[in-house]
């Protein structure tokens, strides 16, 4: 860039020299086999209205300016110059010869041939003429001539043109010009196909990717050629060779085609947006806008208004598109490396194409081709920043796709974690409620326990009895089983409490208690406290005589049982209803009980400590008997 501008400086100082070459015939040497005539040429403006040769001819000498120097280039407006060129041949006679006017987009050019001051040859020129009218299909403007030994030739030229005023001027060996145009051909062929291919597999990419970038490429990179080859005549001899006006007109339109599809095509490539470039955003949208609404006028506006406006608005959007890219740069867009070392090479090539129209530079092959060369590098480093930007996004994408899925497998892990806790925690609590339940029933079984217990013997109590024998009863009857039930109750008790208070009364209760124990041994038999100092025994399946041997050896136990008071030995008896039955209906149980108890009754009637039985009636509503 440094070695650019010094360059560029350099061009600039060279230019502001002043003519020191004072014109003098150019001298034709047939072995240069070309020859280049702007050095030699001297220009006159022409006042307004138009000088017919003649008068041209008489102008004086002091009238002509020399040019003294390669190029010629004296800028855009409406003036009509005239130029003039002598060209002697001090050697034989030549091969035919070419005269080209190297700059195509000139409106119109009236060349005069004169021979020894006779007029040879008259040939009309320009883009406001048909193509096929030229004498040679060329995209330049080439007039055949020739030379004879000691001619001199001199070549006028008048041009009238809307496009900036340079006249390149160069005589041609026909061969040689041949030779070089194919070099030049060659040239034009390659940067027209490397464009053509980038255009075709962009949009190919486009409609594969779907990702816009690539269409505003398209549209940057087919806008392109078609402005150069408008603005080298390219576009005029193979495309639109009728369309005189449109041939101007397309210059304009297509460099603003340029500017727009750059605009879009970095606002998108670059991610510039009003979010975070605000200034920049509005900046390239306005240029893109303006470069829009000149496009379009470019159908309609003559290109004389125009060209200087979009050669202005080219320079801002391109300088702009250069600022971007370096801002974007610095805010570490990897994308933007690439993208702006496009532009540099593009840059370069339009800054050289705008300061050679403005004439700060030369026109010379340099300047001429910096354009395509740079734009060819530029296309090409675009488009494989845009397959870079493509390669960053699919690994980005592919990235986050890696993170999202470790992040579902955390997740799951996580999930599966607390699920499995939670498992534990369940079956915990299952535990502890089973505990719990366990606690629980055996607190209840005691508590059953507890509530079937009389406190003070520990045998069953009455509650508990009257279920029991009820049920037995019914058990009896199902199964015709003999069952037997014992009612015992101690005997004067009354005196006996009275004598010795209530709690050795309490004590003895306890003993006849024990005694009981002792005898009832079967699980199914149950001794139970019937109240205050009455016991009953219940012998499930036991007849009279097994019954009779329990209650004989209760009642002996307890007699012979003392119970040590103080000093003294007490002692105690106790007298035993029985009753022995096959129950003959269900719900029994108050008939035996008054059975037993009438027996005991009659123990007690017949003197106490002793053990009556009854017999059921056999017949219903007898008396039972007591034996
Ligand atoms: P009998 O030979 O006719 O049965 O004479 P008895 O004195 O035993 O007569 P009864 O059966 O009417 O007397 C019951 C007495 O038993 C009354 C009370 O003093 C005594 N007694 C009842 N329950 C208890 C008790 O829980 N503890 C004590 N110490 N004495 C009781
Ligand atoms: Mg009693
Ligand atoms: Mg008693």
């Amino acid at each position: 860039m440094q070695k650019g501008l010094t360059q560029i400086l350099f061009a600039i100082m060279l230019f502001a020299l002043p003519a020191l070459v004072s014109a003098e015939p150019a001298v034709w040497d047939s072995y240069a086999k070309r020859l280049e005539l702007l050095r030699y040429v001297e220009y006159w403006q022409e006042p307004a209205g138009a000088v017919p040769l003649d008068s041209v001819r008489q102008l004086p000498e002091r009238e002509w300016q020399s040019n003294g120097k390669d190029s010629v280039s004296l800028g855009y407006g409406d003036e009509v110059y005239w130029f003039r060129v002598n060209v002697r041949n001090p050697g034989a006679a030549t091969a035919p010869l070419f005269l080209e006017i190297g700059y195509p987009v000139l409106d119109h050019i009236e060349v005069y041939l004169l021979e020894d001051g006779e007029l040879v040859k008259r040939q009309l020129l320009g883009d406001k003429q048909p193509f096929y009218q030229r004498p040679i299909y060329h995209r330049n403007f080439l007039v055949p001539l020739s030379l004879s030994r000691d001619d001199e030739l001199s070549i006028y030229l008048r041009v009238d043109t809307t496009s900036s005023m340079q006249v390149p001027l160069t005589l041609w060996d026909q061969d040689a010009f041949y030779v070089a145009e194919q070099a030049r051909s060659l040239f034009e062929g390659i940067y027209y196909g490397i464009v053509l291919v980038m255009i075709l597999y962009n949009l190919f990419v486009y409609m594969a990717v779907g990702e816009r970038s690539f269409l505003h490429y398209v549209g940057y990179i087919s806008a392109m050629p078609l402005f150069l080859a408008s603005l080298h005549g390219v576009a005029f001899q193979y495309l639109w060779p009728e369309a005189t006006w449109w041939n101007d007109q397309a210059i304009t339109v297509f460099l603003n085609l340029v500017v727009l599809f750059g605009g879009t095509f970095s606002l998108h490539f670059l991610n510039v947006t009003s979010a975070n470039h605000p200034f920049l955003n509005r900046l390239t949208v306005g240029i893109v806008v303006m470069a829009g609404v000149m496009a379009t006028a470019g159908l309609l506006v003559p290109y004389r208004l125009l060209i200087l406006p979009t050669i202005l608005l080219a320079f801002l959007g391109c300088t702009t598109m250069l600022v971007l890219s370096i801002v974007r740069w610095l805010k570490k867009d990897p994308a933007a490396r690439y993208y702006a070392l496009a532009w540099v090479f593009m840059l370069f090539g339009g800054i050289v194409l705008a300061l050679s129209k403005f004439t700060v530079l030369p026109r010379n092959l340099l300047t001429e081709n910096a354009t395509q060369v740079g734009s060819a590098m530029g296309v090409i480093l675009l488009s494989m920043a845009l397959a870079d930007r493509l390669n960053r996004e699919k690994k980005r994408a592919f990235e986050a796709q890696q993170r999202l899925l470790l992040e579902e497998r955390k997740a799951r892990m996580a999930q599966e974690k607390s699920l499995r806790i939670q498992q534990e925690a369940n079956t915990l609590l299952e535990q502890r409620v089973q505990e719990r339940t366990r606690d629980l029933e055996s607190l209840n079984d005691q508590l059953r326990e507890l509530s079937a217990t009389d406190a003070l013997t520990g045998l069953k109590n009455r509650g508990h009895f009257d279920r029991t024998f009820s049920s037995a009863v019914v058990k009896a009857y199902r199964f015709s089983q003999p069952l037997s039930l014992l009612l015992l109750d101690i005997d004067h008790f009354k005196k006996f409490n009275d004598t010795h208070g209530h709690l050795v009364g309490d004590d003895c209760l306890q003993m006849v208690a024990n005694c009981i124990r002792d005898y009832v041994t079967r699980p199914q038999d149950l001794a139970a406290r019937y109240g205050g100092e009455e016991f009953v025994v219940l012998l499930p399946d036991t007849p009279k005589e097994g019954a009779l041997r329990v209650a004989e050896k209760i009642r002996s136990r307890i007699e012979e049982t003392g119970f040590r008071v103080s000093d003294e030995v007490l002692h105690l008896t106790v007298s035993i209803g029985l009753c022995a039955v096959c129950p003959s209906q269900a719900d029994a149980t108050k008939d035996i009980f008054s059975w037993a108890d009438g027996a005991l009754y009659e123990a007690k009637g017949r003197g106490r400590n002793q053990v009556v039985v009854c017999e059921p009636p056999s017949v219903q509503g007898a008396e039972p008997v007591m034996t």
